[in-house]
């Protein structure tokens, strides 16, 4: 069968990888000179950055995660995660329900105290069922934790209010903590949230492009990168497709880019399918690398829900994965802000991002003096995070409807639209290829 996948992202080359072994010919599309998409990693100045914002490698899922440590084999590291929670100037730890016991006291009864309200209400029926994000985390977590994190963490990730946002997918995105444990942490007994992601892998030399360079080793010569696919046509049964200049046809088209990238594409979609495309959500990323000369906090990455510390929400620590990603007595920090078209950071020139992540990374005393600084960047990506809202799965039926109708498969991220990991993009991958 000759198939055609758009867009050379981790779930396009593992798509073409799996169909490939199973004797189909296929040629991958993909509009940037270098393909990985999202797991692209760059390296300059001796430091290596991942610069779709940073990735680890951990699954639920063992057969995918075994699929995605042999492709690396020895190229591979294992880490223990060493999370925190920025909040009031302290480094608490992650799951925050987990560090509890190091908030101070005021804040430490807050969360356990309404934890516990909030129980007891459920038990007797109280309080009815969440119907959107901000009530679920209210009724799993309790005014507290919901107030003092979990609130102004999504609200600064997202960008979105929370009660506009639906809450069919939290099950096992969010850690939903066990009472024996909320307890535990509140008194200071140590334990561990999130377990399937507190030990995690990354690769030792070349970033997460690493791994998405290995699974396209047997099929790098299919891919055609630099094709920006601009129309889709169907004649006797073939889609043809082109971008402006070349033309491919195949017999099977698989779509692997955003949806708002593909309707485009295609002629006389109709105004209902356009206008729920149109609808969807999503986030943009900013990713500032900063390399440093001399050593990091032993942390592997931290959240900051507070909105006073800066408008970045999650800062990692990449030289403390692999100690090959930052030349001898350095070490990098990758700092990511998501933006919505028209807020703050959306309008902010590169060197005002890289200054306003300095100064507070000097403020968060994370780096002694801006003296330190050997090397900054910044990268954008438009497509980062599917936003949820209410309407999503009203709009998101819609569109893939419309698609299949089309006979057009959508396989990934963006092509789903739904919050998919590397681990789900090469699950789904895997399942398609069964088909
Ligand atoms: C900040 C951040 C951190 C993350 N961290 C982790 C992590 O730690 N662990 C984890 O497992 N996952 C993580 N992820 C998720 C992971 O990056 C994605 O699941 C994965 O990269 C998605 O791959 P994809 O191929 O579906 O999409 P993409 O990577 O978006 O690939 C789509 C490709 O289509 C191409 N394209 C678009 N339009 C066209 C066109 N018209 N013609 C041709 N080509 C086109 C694009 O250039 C791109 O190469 C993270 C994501 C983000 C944003």
């Amino acid at each position: 069968m000759k198939t055609a996948i758009l867009g050379a992202g981790l779930t396009g080359i593992t798509l073409a990888r799996l169909l490939h072994e199973k004797g189909d010919e296929v040629t991958v599309l993909e509009r940037e000179q270098e393909y990985g998409g999202l797991c692209r990693s760059m390296t300059n100045s001796g430091f290596t950055f991942d610069i779709g914002g940073s990735h680890i490698i951990f699954s639920r899922d063992t057969q995918v995660l075994t699929f995605m440590c042999d492709v690396l084999g020895r190229n591979s590291k294992q880490n223990k995660r060493n999370t925190k929670i920025f909040y009031k100037g302290l480094f608490i730890k992650y799951p925050f329900e987990n560090g509890l016991n190091l908030l101070p006291k005021d804040d430490l009864f807050f969360c356990i105290n309404e934890f516990i309200k909030t129980l007891i209400a459920v038990e007797k029926g109280q309080i009815a069922p969440p119907s959107n994000f901000r009530e679920w985390i209210n009724y799993t977590f309790g005014k507290g934790i919901a107030d003092l994190y979990m609130i102004p963490y999504n609200e600064k990730i997202w960008k979105y209010p929370a009660e506009r946002m639906s809450m069919h997918w939290v099950d096992g995105r969010i850690p939903r903590p066990p009472v024996e444990d909320v307890i535990r942490s509140a008194i200071g007994i140590e334990t561990e949230g999130y377990t399937h992601q507190s030990v995690f892998s990354y690769p030792l030399k070349g970033g997460i492009e690493a791994m998405v360079r290995q699974i396209a080793k047997p099929v790098e010569t299919n891919i055609q990168t630099g094709f920006n696919v601009s129309s889709i046509r169907k004649v006797y049964g073939d889609f043809i497709i082109s971008d402006g200049c070349r033309e491919i046809s195949a017999k099977r088209l698989i779509s692997t880019i955003p949806l708002q990238e593909l309707l485009p594409c295609l002629d006389r979609v109709p105004e209902k399918v356009k206008k729920a495309c149109s609808k969807l959500k999503y986030n943009s990323i900013a990713c500032i690398f900063i390399g440093i000369k001399g050593r990091v906090p032993d942390i592997s990455w931290m959240y900051i829900p507070e909105t006073e510390i800066g408008l970045f929400n999650r800062i990692s620590f990449p030289s403390n994965y692999s100690p090959h990603v930052a030349p001898s007595g350095h070490s990098s920090i990758l700092v990511e802000i998501t933006y919505r078209e028209g807020d703050e950071a959306s309008t902010m020139q590169d060197e005002e991002m890289i200054e306003h992540v300095v100064t507070s990374l000097e403020k968060m005393k994370i780096i002694k003096t801006k003296e330190v600084i050997a090397y900054s960047a910044v990268m954008r990506q438009k497509y980062a995070y599917v936003i949820y809202d209410l309407e999503y799965q009203k709009n998101i039926a819609t569109v893939k409807e419309y698609c299949a109708e089309a006979g057009i498969c959508l396989v990934g991220r963006f092509a789903e639209f739904e919050y998919l990991n590397m681990d789900g993009c090469i699950r789904n991958a895997m399942n398609f290829a069964k088909l």
